[in-house]
């Protein structure tokens, strides 16, 4: 088992305190943005080339902010752990990304933008953020076209709009069912540009396992080449992680199985708050798992919404095929229940209502474990060919896993985790607790509070890194001209490079008997019964002890073959599983803390009659954002309070 004084028990009593500073600047919401453009430093062009930036994760945010960076003249490496930063998570994004350009004429603006981003997450985000985002949120589809990515177009060649839930207009911008790929390829191509003209220096295979701190500011980081096993020590200025989201703590996933909680832990031990780690996203349009031995869930996209009708028999434990289920023996329990958005409700109240039919005994498939998203309708009234080119890739995908061909049985879906709205703690400026420290994408808390619209964390990425950190970040240089990035001979790297060592070596030392995989699929079914789809107070604390007793287990008996100098995929595995343990509690804790239901989270003692969620807006509107201490020491909770000066916070309703 690791050293006592690098992993160990947490005692997680917690205790709130003090009062965080977001530095949202001050004056009216729609200028905040502009006049701080302003008002912060600047480095001038010539100088930009002093600096060195670390950028860790070459996905949708980390590749655009190395691309921009390297364009403006800093001296930048980038690191990921992929053998291409191509193959980041960001590829598997399938149905698109919200922009308020207003093309369908249908009332969008910048401000409703903001408005259903704010409703959306259930009032618990910052308004300046949120705003900033909608208003960047149309350079980011010139930018991207620009690029050349393949949006698609109507018939006399404007970009082509489609709805998501939680937005009454049609504003998201998409490839197919692949945006998240055409975009990446348009940020990697980006800096790659940027690799060739020597502006960015490319690190692939590395992963970073540390962060290192000077005077209490980052100064680089620690990484491991996972071919060859050599640790070593990179120095920057400044370090931005662009490392993604934690979903994979719950083991079965529609996220890349790569993904993990690493980068923004590691971060996190050393000083970096961790705000909201319950807000977690359940998306509803999954397919279901077929067994209990399966290790990987696959999103459907939520564009199928648009056109696709979701029902349930109503007859209980119905096994009748759903063709020979008439009419009016159909449960379309969203469109009764929420006429006004119908099936295109956000995610947070589609996965519970989905929950709550199959629980009450309405499910459909052999596990009884879905509901049904039927497009019947849809290829009667628009014909099988217009339904093929909006979701053709999408279709095909879903019969090569289920043997079922969607264009004449309904698909069945399932809610599973999909994306994590909690992450590293960051100010307007998107910096960490940890000076020079910045986090940018789905790795950070940012603004998506309790639950994200869909098609709106492609633009928060690439908001951050086309368009917010290019500029914050210079705020945070200006002050360090002349100064010399630490030496990786300091002790604060060669000690770090050390602990990592002896952490490898001890992984490889442990010999127990079972591996790592067992652990982590044990620790994902504690963290879905407990913190899933909706939480209590007793299965909370029960998820915090079993979660400390399995993580005892797996320091003692996990077994991790092979050596230390080769690649070793339960090597790498062995360290991400920690830090999985160690967030998992912290998530039990932060939404045992948490004593409302909001968005994502939802506490069954706290709902309305209609099983809504029901906030506490006198008690909760903050973001909680924790403070590590050092391993068996308490965590402290500290608060930012959210203020909401231009929306008025109502009982969401999608009715
Ligand atoms: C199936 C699916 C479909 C989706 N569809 C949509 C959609 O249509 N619209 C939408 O807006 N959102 C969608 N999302 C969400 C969206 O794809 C993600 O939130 C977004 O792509 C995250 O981008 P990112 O750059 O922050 O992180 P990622 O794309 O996850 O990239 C993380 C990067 O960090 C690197 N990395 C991580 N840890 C380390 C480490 N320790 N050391 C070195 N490198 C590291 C990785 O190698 C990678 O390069 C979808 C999500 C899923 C799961």
């Amino acid at each position: 088992m690791p050293n006592e004084t690098t992993r160990g028990s947490l005692n997680m009593e917690t205790e709130t305190n003090t009062l965080l500073d977001s530095r949202v600047p001050s004056g009216p919401l729609e200028d905040k943005w502009e006049n701080h453009k302003f008002s912060m430093k600047l480095v001038n062009p010539n100088n930009k080339r002093k600096f060195d930036v670390i950028v860790v994760g070459t996905g949708l945010a980390g590749a655009s902010a190395a691309a921009s960076l390297g364009e403006l003249g800093y001296k930048v490496k980038a690191f990921t752990f992929h053998d291409s930063p191509r193959r980041a998570h960001s590829i598997a994004a399938q149905g698109g990304i919200n922009a308020a350009k207003n093309y369908k004429n249908d009332g969008d603006s910048v401000y409703r933008l903001f408005y259903d981003t704010i409703k959306g997450g259930d009032y618990r985000s910052r308004e300046a953020n949120v705003h900033r985002l909608a208003e960047v949120s149309t350079n980011i589809i010139d930018q991207a076209t620009a690029q050349g990515v393949p949006f698609a177009r109507e018939y006399g060649g404007l970009l082509d709009n489609r709805s998501f839930g939680g937005a009454q207009v049609s504003r998201t911008f998409y490839a197919r069912g692949q945006t998240g790929q055409q975009l990446l390829l348009g940020a990697y191509s980006a800096m790659m540009r940027q690799v060739s003209a020597g502006s960015v220096e490319l690190h692939t295979r590395s992963e970073l396992l540390d962060v290192v701190t000077k005077d209490g500011k980052a100064c680089g980081i620690v990484t491991r080449d996972l071919l060859s096993g050599e640790v070593s020590a990179h120095s920057a200025h400044a370090v931005v992680l662009a490392t993604g989201g934690y979903g994979n703590v719950y083991f079965l996933s529609t996220n890349a199985m790569m993904s993990n909680v690493t980068a923004a832990w590691r971060a996190h031990r050393r000083g970096a708050f961790f705000a909201n780690p319950c807000y977690t996203q359940i998306h509803p349009t999954c397919i279901p798992a077929s067994d209990d031995f399966q290790s990987k869930l696959t999103l459907m996209s939520e564009s199928l919404r648009n056109d696709g009708r979701i029902w349930v028999p109503d007859a209980f434990d119905d096994s009748r095929p759903a063709h020979e289920i008439p009419e009016n023996e159909r449960d379309y329990y969203l469109e009764t229940k929420y006429p006004a958005f119908g099936n295109l409700v956000p995610r947070d109240v589609a996965s519970r209502n989905a929950k709550n039919v199959v629980d009450q005994g309405h499910g459909v498939g052999p596990l009884k474990n879905g509901v049904y998203l039927d497009f019947a309708a849809a290829v009667e009234r628009d014909g099988q060919d217009a339904i093929s080119a909006k979701y053709g890739n999408l279709f095909d995908m879903y019969e090569s896993i289920t043997g079922e061909n969607p264009y004449e049985v309904p698909m069945r879906i399932y809610p599973a985790i999909h994306y994590t709205m909690g992450g590293v703690w960051v100010d307007y400026n998107l910096m960490t607790t940890i000076p020079g420290l910045y986090a940018i994408g789905e790795a950070n808390f940012s603004d998506h509070g309790a639950n994200r619209l869909g098609a709106s964390a492609l633009m928060q990425g690439l908001a951050d890194g086309y368009f917010v950190l290019p500029y914050t970040i210079g705020d945070g240089l200006a002050d360090q001209l002349g100064n010399p990035a630490v030496s990786t001979d300091d002790p604060v790297f060669t000690n770090a490079v050390s602990a990592i060592e002896d952490e490898t070596a001890k992984w490889l030392s442990i010999n127990g008997t079972r591996s790592v995989d067992y652990f982590h699929r044990e620790l994902g079914r504690l963290v879905w019964d407990h913190i899933g789809m909706s939480r209590n107070k007793e299965g909370l604390e029960k998820a915090i002890s079993e979660i400390s007793a399995l993580k005892e287990e797996f320091y003692s008996d996990v077994r991790v073959l092979g050596s230390a100098d080769t690649l070793n995929l339960s090597l790498e595995k062995a360290g991400r599983v920690s830090d999985f343990f160690e967030l998992a509690e912290l998530m039990a804790h932060d939404a045992l803390k948490r004593e409302e239901s909001c968005g994502g989270h939802f506490r069954e003692e706290h709902q309305t009659p209609e099983g809504e969620a029901q906030r506490d807006d006198e008690g909760f509107a903050h973001v909680a954002a924790w403070e590590w201490n050092g391993a068996g020491s308490l965590q402290t909770r500290h608060v930012e309070q959210l203020d909401f000066e231009n929306v008025t916070l109502t009982q969401r309703s999608y009715k």
